[in-house]
């Protein structure tokens, strides 16, 4: 089982994110602030690192930049808040493997893990192509095919397309898809996901208008099924 060291001073967050990487099947460790991401770092011998930036103390940076010339060399991605591109650039610079602004959606987060996790090795199954009716979707390549045929999807599209594809063919809610592909963010609504839908019917449905791929379930969320 990979292990993850969550490092993030924001208990809610922190919390949400251990929930689901646990779902996903991680083995997580959480704390919250930079003294401590130092020391579980060494001790809990994580296989990858999700690093704030902002956190009181030692900031995200410079827990990177320990980490490193203690010479783990795991890969660690950085939690950035809203552009700012110049944190990113530090960011690498300081050697983080890749990052997401706040807010992100889970289902981002978690397929960036897992190609991260891929990218460093024996990690077999986790980015796995999907497979539904047809269509495939390659997480880590973030392509996508319908019988063949490459389909090309805007990248909140193609979160929305994963997300309703790992939902097994179960209904997955508009809330469930707007905290999983959008995050928790005030300025998006249940409209914008009815409008992406939209978007992956036009591309995937043979009828657009009277879908059979992926169907509406009155007032609580869509569904993906053969
Ligand atoms: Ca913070």
């Amino acid at each position: 089982m990979k292990r993850i060291l969550v490092v993030e001073d924001e208990v809610d967050l922190a919390l949400g994110l251990r929930a689901n990487l646990e779902v996903d099947g991680y083995e997580v460790d959480v704390v919250h602030s930079g003294e401590e991401g130092i020391s579980a770092a060494r001790a809990c011998r994580p296989d990858l690192i999700l690093l704030d930036v902002m956190l009181p103390g030692i900031d995200g940076f410079e827990v990177l930049r320990r980490i490193r010339q203690d010479g783990i060399d795991v890969p660690v991605l950085l939690l950035t808040a809203r552009d700012e591109e110049v944190d990113k650039v530090r960011g690498f610079r300081a050697g983080a493997d890749d990052y997401v602004t706040k807010p992100f959606g889970l289902m981002e987060l978690l397929l960036r893990v897992q190609a991260l996790l891929r990218r460093t090795g024996d990690h077999p199954g986790a980015t796995e192509p999907l497979r539904v009716a047809g269509i495939v979707l390659d997480p880590e390549a973030r392509a996508v095919s319908r019988n063949g045929a490459p389909v090309s999807l805007t990248p909140r599209a193609f979160d929305l397309l994963a997300a309703l594809m790992r939902g097994g063919g179960k209904v997955v809610t508009r809330h469930d898809l707007l905290r999983d592909v959008w995050g928790y963010s005030a300025d998006v609504t249940t409209r914008t996901v009815d409008a992406h839908v939209a978007e992956l019917r036009r591309k995937l449905e043979d009828d657009p208008a009277a879908p059979r791929l992926i169907t509406t379930v009155w007032k609580i969320g869509y569904r993906l099924t053969e």
